[in-house]
Formats: structure tokens, C-alpha cells, sequence
């Protein structure tokens, strides 16, 4: 049977995010929030929130500086 729909994951490395909250900001989904727990560096990190869908827009990994950000189709 055809997709109907696409759907996307995002996923962010952690103990690589300085949580300056950009990819936050330009979210239009809500599908980015920071983190409860401190990373290694000492920075609420930015995660994928679970009930929220992430559109496949790509604006997150345009705006992060260190580039910790994957989108993929699936
Ligand atoms: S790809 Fe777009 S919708 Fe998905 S998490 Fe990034 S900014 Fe949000
Ligand atoms: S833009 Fe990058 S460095 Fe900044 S909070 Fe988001 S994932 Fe972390």
C-alpha cells in the first residue's frame, strides 16, 4: 500500500548541545524542548518531544551552530 503520509525523526547528540535553544525558537511544531537533565558541558540540551510531529522542515539543522541535529525520513 502507497505512504499517505511522510513522517520524520529528529534527533539530537546531547553531549554535543551548548542549549543556545536557536533550533527551539525556529521549531514551528514544538517538536524541540530543552532538556530536564544537565548534559556533560553543563547545558540543558535540546531534545525531540514525544507527543509533538516533526514536519521534515529541515529550519532546526539550518540554525544549529555545532550542527548535533539529524532529520531523516522515516
Ligand atoms: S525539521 Fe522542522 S518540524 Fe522537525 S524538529 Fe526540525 S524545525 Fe521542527
Ligand atoms: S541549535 Fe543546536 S546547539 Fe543550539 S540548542 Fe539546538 S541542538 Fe543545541
Amino acid at each position: 500500500m502507497a505512504k499517505t503520509k511522510n513522517t520524520y525523526t529528529v534527533t539530537t547528540r546531547s553531549e554535543s548541545c551548548k542549549g543556545c535553544g536557536l533550533c527551539i525558537e525556529y521549531c514551528k511544531s514544538g517538536k524541540l524542548a530543552f532538556s530536564k537533565k544537565l548534559n556533560k558541558m553543563g547545558y540543558f540540551y535540546a531534545e525531540p518531544v514525544q507527543d509533538k510531529e516533526c514536519t521534515g522542515c529541515m529550519s532546526c539543522t539550518l540554525v544549529c551552530p555545532d550542527l548535533v541535529i539529524e532529520v531523516y525520513d522515516g
